[in-house]
Formats: structure tokens, sequence, C-alpha cells
């Protein structure tokens, strides 16, 4: 029989006991091990032997980006250093890195986690996986090579090269599947479309990590590659790296690894659960991670998870994409919206391009406004505009339960940034309505 990397549980309830103990043990362990969270939970009068079920996860005192990089360089560290055979950080786009530290066993377990997101994603040991995201310091690369190795497919380890180098292995190597970031698959999209390659490869799948994309982006990789799925690999450096789930061949949302760590999802601001399917902050617990286990770790990420079970049979619970950071949840007539919800909406209108602006305003009588700017689609004639905005409106109301105003601009005239662009423009809390920079 051919090896699987899935867990054995029969039931949910098999798979919660196994959190249990995993939950136990990881206080334990970060108690008696760990300066810091020994003075963590002697802040809020928590004591292991607190933990009886999953629910007292509740008691846990929260650990956030801060923590990390108050700790530095070694923070978190619960065992000592003749253990720890590996560091990774996280790119640190604000202040210090976040370094993390990883045991063998540590290192074990990802592997193992990694290799089960290429058997999540029906791979077989025939397949060749072009990695095209980066080594180093960065936990992605080496992740993706140790999963691909230990599932057992050929690592084709190009890392983030041009798209001259990926181009040519997808020819002569015959990759069958590609692993990048989300503007990389699109850059070698249209690299394989400039040069006529589709006919050439044998891309089957990609797998795509570290950044949002929306729909219209993954249909164009599906076309100009050829590839027949392209899946969603999370991945955060405090958790291990990427590789802690992927969505199924159903792509009806995305499979976690509960037995290696427990997901809850809280509303941002009073940091209880929400409601079952509502959307909240993803905030992580290790079950397993012995050099930097997270407890009740904050992620800034916002998802919701998935109740309903999946029509594939796998027991392992889902959660949905990630649809922005907990920063960036803005509140409308007391409505709280994330900007990705808005991105959803759009996402589904093809007359009007990928950018878009939220600008929000205080009205004379005191009332909210929300003047939503998206582009006309390159091409189309300015007599659609009216009707569009129309359309758009009615189904921001629909879907987010807030009125709006939709203003269509000429393709092209909304900024483009490299990196994460502003979308959101809340001129309400500016006293001095021309200073605010645009
Ligand atoms: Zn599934």
């Amino acid at each position: 029989m051919k090896k699987s990397f899935m867990p054995q549980f029969k039931s949910r309830d098999e798979l919660e006991a196994y959190q249990l103990e995993g939950l136990k043990w990881t206080v334990n362990h970060v108690y008696e091990n760990s300066p810091f969270y020994k003075k963590k939970f002697d802040e809020v009068g928590v004591k292991p032997e607190k933990i009886k079920t999953l629910a007292d996860i509740k008691y846990l005192p929260f650990t956030s980006a801060s923590d990390l990089q108050e700790g530095y360089p070694f923070p978190l560290r619960s065992v000592p250093f003749d253990r720890i055979v590996r560091i990774h950080a996280s790119s640190g786009t604000t202040g210090k890195r976040k370094i993390l530290c990883y045991t063998a066993r540590d290192i074990d377990d990802w592997a193992n986690m990694f290799a089960r997101c290429f058997e999540m994603a029906e791979l077989t040991s025939q397949d060749r996986v072009q990695i095209a995201v980066g080594y180093g310091l960065w936990t992605a690369g080496v992740g993706f090579q140790l999963g691909c190795e230990r599932f057992g497919a050929m690592a084709v380890p190009v890392g983030p090269a041009n798209t001259e180098i990926h181009c040519q292995m997808l020819v002569d190597l015959q990759s069958t599947v590609f692993c990048s970031t989300a503007s990389m698959a699109l850059l070698m999209a249209e690299e394989i479309e400039r040069r006529g390659l589709k006919d050439k490869i044998s891309l089957k799948k990609v797998i795509l990590g570290a950044e949002r994309h929306s729909s219209t982006m993954r249909r164009r990789i599906k076309e100009s590659t050829g590839a027949e799925h392209v899946f969603d690999i999370p991945g955060l450096t405090e958790l291990y790296g990427p590789g802690t789930g992927l969505d199924c061949s159903l792509h009806k949302g995305i499979h976690y690894w509960a037995d290696y760590y427990i997901l809850e999802i809280l509303n941002p601001e009073t940091l209880e659960p929400v409601a079952p399917g509502e959307v909240g902050e993803m905030v992580v617990t290790t079950l397993r991670k012995e050099g930097s286990p997270l407890i009740r770790y904050r992620t800034r990420d916002l998802t919701r998870l998935i109740p309903e079970p999946c029509p594939c049979g796998n027991i392992l619970p889902k959660h949905d994409r990630i649809m922005g950071r907990s920063d960036d949840m803005f509140i409308f007539r007391a409505v709280n919206i994330y900007p990705s919800q808005i991105d959803h909406v759009l996402s589904s209108f093809g007359e009007i391009g990928s950018e878009y602006q939220v600008h929000l305003y205080h009205t004379e009588d005191g009332r909210d406004r929300m003047l939503i700017k998206v582009e006309r689609a390159a091409g189309l004639s300015i007599s659609g505009d009216a009707e569009i905005a129309e359309r758009i409106s009615k189904e921001i109301r629909r879907q987010i339960l807030v009125r709006s105003e939709v203003e269509i601009v000429d393709y092209g005239t909304l900024p483009r940034t490299a990196r994460k662009s502003k979308r959101v423009f809340d001129h309400r809390i500016d006293l001095f309505p021309e200073s605010n920079g645009e």
C-alpha cells in the first residue's frame, strides 16, 4: 500500500482527543522550558493543570508579533540550544525579523505536513515539482523541497530565478507541478503565452503561496499554462512555514492540519470566538512544536471556518482563503468590512479591472458615505459605465449589506504599486481634508 501522510482518525472526536493531548503537552512544555511563556502564564494566573478540555484554551494568554520582536534573536525558544538544528526568519517588513527555532523533530514534522500537501493535491511519485520560491532564511523553498522529497516526487529546485530559466526547465524537464507566488505564476503565464510554449510543456498543477490572489488570476494562470488545478497553500513562518494546509481538488476551502495546530477564529476586537462560518482573525496554537511553540498566536490574518464537511470525504477541517489582515478592517455604518469582501464582489464583474479604491466620507448630515472607484476594463466603452456602476452597487448591498456609490474611472488611472497597494482611504478621521495624502 502506498504511504499516506494523512492522519488516521476516523472521527472528529478522535481528532479532538488527539488535539487535547497535544495541547496539554504543549502547555507543560512551554511552562517548564521557556521563561518567556512561564512569565506570560503567571501574569494571567494560569498553570498547565488548568487545561483539562479543548475549551480551556480560552484561559491561555495571547502572543503576537511584538512578543517575537521583543525576544529577538531567539523568541519563544523552549529547548536548549544543543537541540536546535535550524532557524528560519520572516522577511521582517516592519522592525526586526522574527526568528523561529526548529528541532530535528520540528523539521521532520514540517516535512510530513508538506508531503501531506502534495498528497492532498493528488501528486504521484511520477510528478516533477518545479520550485520557484526563494531559499534561505525565508522558509518557503526548503519547505517545498523537503515535502516533495518526503512525498517521493522529483524536486526541481530552481528558486526565484528569471522566467527564461523557468521556461527552459518546464520544456526540457517536463515539470508537472509549479510552485510559486501568485505574481510569479502570472508572470510565467504571460511568458508561456508570449513564447507559445503551452503545447510544449506538461504543467498539470500550480501551487500558489504567500500572497492573496483573485479568481481572475487563477483563471488566467490555468488558461495560459494549461494547468488543470491551481491550489492555495497557506503559510506562516511562525507556524513552521508554508505547508500547514491545502485545498483539495474540489477547491471548496483549505483543509488545514488540525493534528498539528489548533485554529481559533476570533473577533479581532473582543478576542472572543466569532460564530461558526463568520470572518475573524486566525489565532493558532501548536500541538507538537518543540523549538518555538505558539500559544494563541495572533496571526492578524483574516479568514472563516467552513463548518460543512467536505464532499471529498477528508476529515480534516477547512478554512477559507486568507481574506486580508485584521489591521485593514474598517467600520462603516456599524458594519465591520474587510477590503477582501469588496474585492470578492468586484472580482465577479468582468467589465472592470482588478484595481479599486474605497473612499469613506462624513456627509454634512453626519452620515457615512462610501465611494468605490473601479477601473473600466481595457477596451470597453464609457457608455456602459452608469449601468455597471449600478449593478456593482446593488451587489455590494446584497452581499455586504451596505449602501455604496460606485465610480468607474479610465483603465490604468488608479495607482499600482509592487507591494500591497493602499485601497481604503478613510477621510472621516482626517480633520484637515486638504492634507490627506492620496
Ligand atoms: Zn475536500
